[in-house]
């Protein structure tokens, strides 16, 4: 009898020595919480593999998609598992796992074989060779191309037999929870969702802080940044938004501050902020989608700036990339036909036709003294912030 489940691969935890079954716990547990609503599993850990057996009806497409979602896996498979240990048997699985699951469109392929279990009469080799020709007896239409095969069948044999074909590559990283928390300035925009991605594929927990000022920004740019949240949030388990209502402070920069600097001011305001949520949030960093010379606001100078504004390290995954390629990673990880919905963003509001882009630091500080009133105001926005659960 043979049961179909899923063969999943992961990579770095392999290099994680002594502290090798916290990652695996973890990366177990994400599977569980991330693949919950697809149906009921039993998940059990075999020799540098974890295997997802389905217990009774599940739904295969949505599986197969928060597989593809989960960091620390680098990729899966569709396999029969029985635990037949004979090579007719094997060859009979194999012919219905190629009727089954390969396009018909495929008509070249290759065996490969691993034999943990020596006990089985044939070796690997003996095996690819063996099954191979019975293969190709079986389907004539087939022919053998070891170089450039259409596609390629594995058969493992350890404490049960496996038949699947070419592991999906998946995204990789670390899992989730393994590597401390950060808090994402997260935005509207293209950018900011891929760098909160980015960060939270290696392994961090990720958080997200959304600044808006109603009613100069609306409702509906709220829900496009809370619809962002969501797809981040699928690779994320647990990832919370924290939304600050920014007009005051907004209001209060541009009534006492020049209109050249306002932009500026409002973003190490804004990190300011963040910083101090992500220590009530006991997160270690924060992130924000910035890349060199993008808008004024990311000139050497402006970011050196608006760094000085808190002591926590705030991570920039995207410090170094084009926007094109910063674009291919949006489509890749599917926030980008949001992020290129026409709403507006804090930031564009009351924004200078040239704002400085060699601003120094003490000059802004001291267009900040005017602003007397702005520790109570941050007080007040990090008190009043609304918090919503995403995934
Ligand atoms: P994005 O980077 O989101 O595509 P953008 O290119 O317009 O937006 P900026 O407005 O210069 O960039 O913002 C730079 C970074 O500041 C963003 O990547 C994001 O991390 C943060 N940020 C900007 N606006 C907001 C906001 N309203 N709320 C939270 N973070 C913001
Ligand atoms: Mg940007």
């Amino acid at each position: 009898m043979k049961s179909t489940v899923y063969l999943v691969k992961y990579g770095e935890i392999f290099t994680k020595g002594d502290n090798r079954y916290i990652f695996m716990d973890t990366l177990v547990k994400n599977i569980k919480s991330m693949i919950r609503e697809t149906g009921k599993y039993e998940i059990v850990k075999e020799q540098g593999r974890i295997i997802i057996n389905p217990v009774g009806e599940y739904d295969e497409e949505r599986l197969e998609k928060k597989l593809s979602q989960v960091f620390g896996i680098i990729g899966f498979s569709k396999a029969y598992m029985f635990d037949e240990k004979d090579f007719e048997v094997i060859s009979k699985v194999a012919c219905e796992y190629i009727d089954e699951n390969i396009s018909p469109l495929k008509k070249t392929f290759k065996v490969e074989a691993k034999r943990s279990d020596k006990s089985f009469p044939l070796n690997s080799p003996q095996i690819c060779r063996e099954l191979g020709s019975k293969i190709l007896d079986e389907k004539p239409e087939f022919s053998v191309d070891v170089n450039n095969p259409s596609f390629t069948l594995w058969v493992e044999i350890r404490d049960h037999v496996y038949v699947f074909q070419d592991i999906v590559r998946t995204c990789g990283g670390m899992p989730i929870g393994t590597n401390g928390k950060s808090l994402l300035l997260l935005s509207g925009g293209i950018d900011s969702p891929v760098a909160g991605w980015m960060i939270g594929k290696r392994g961090v927990y990720v958080e997200g802080c959304y600044f808006d000022s109603p009613p100069y920004t609306s409702e509906m740019a709220k829900q496009k940044v809370v619809d962002l949240a969501k797809k981040v949030g699928e690779y994320i388990p647990g990832f919370k938004l924290h939304r600050v209502n920014f007009t005051d402070i907004q209001l209060y920069i541009k009534e006492k501050c020049p209109l050249d600097e306002l932009t500026i001011i409002m973003r190490m305001l804004m990190m300011r902020i963040s910083e101090r949520i992500a220590n009530e949030i006991e997160a270690q960093s924060l992130i924000t989608g910035e890349s060199i010379g993008q808008v004024a606001s990311q000139t050497m100078h402006s970011l050196a700036v608006t760094n000085s504004a808190v002591k926590m390290p705030v991570f920039r995954p995207l410090i170094g990339f084009d926007k094109e390629e910063i674009v291919d990673i949006a489509k890749k990880i599917d926030t980008y036909e949001t992020s290129i919905l026409p709403y507006e963003d804090c930031c564009t509001l009351f924004v200078a036709k040239h704002p400085k882009t060699k601003p120094n630091l003490e000059g802004i500080l001291k267009s900040m003294e005017a602003l007397t009133d702005i520790d109570r105001m941050v007080d007040e926005a990090v008190n009043t912030r609304e918090i919503i659960e995403i995934s």
